[in-house]
């Protein structure tokens, strides 16, 4: 009958102590995966959805500074920050204008004679 159970709640339930959180408790349990590979079942604090034991009990960074410190420790080179993000974005968006204009002044000088239609194959190595 107490065959599921941890053997510390086997032991506890065997001495007659209760135990809160039985398998029928309603609540929403921690879903943290275990080193056996399932699901803690521990009772989950909320809003967090983990138990105490799972990162639960923090509160993440509180302060301003506290968030700073915590992305400063995780940022390895920023390479993909938000702001280092845009820049690339706009110098993705400059080399296409510049591509599309040089596309334009190609098919110009071809139009106007300039240059011949297959003038890259001169400059083929
Ligand atoms: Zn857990």
């Amino acid at each position: 009958m107490l065959g599921g159970f941890k053997k510390t709640t086997k032991r506890n339930l065997l001495k007659g102590i209760p135990w809160r959180f039985g398998p029928n408790w309603p609540g929403k349990r921690c879903e943290a995966k275990t080193r056996k590979g399932k699901p803690c079942q521990r009772p989950a604090k909320l809003p967090v959805g983990r138990c105490r034991l799972h990162g639960g009990a923090s509160t993440g960074p509180r302060t301003k500074e506290g968030l700073k410190k915590l992305a400063d420790s995780k940022t390895i080179h920023g390479r993909f920050t938000k702001i280092e993000r845009e820049k690339a974005k706009a110098r993705a968006e400059q080399g296409r204008i510049i591509r599309s204009e040089l596309k334009e002044l190609e098919a110009w000088f071809i139009d106007h004679g300039y240059l011949k239609k297959d003038w890259r194959k001169d400059w083929a190595y």
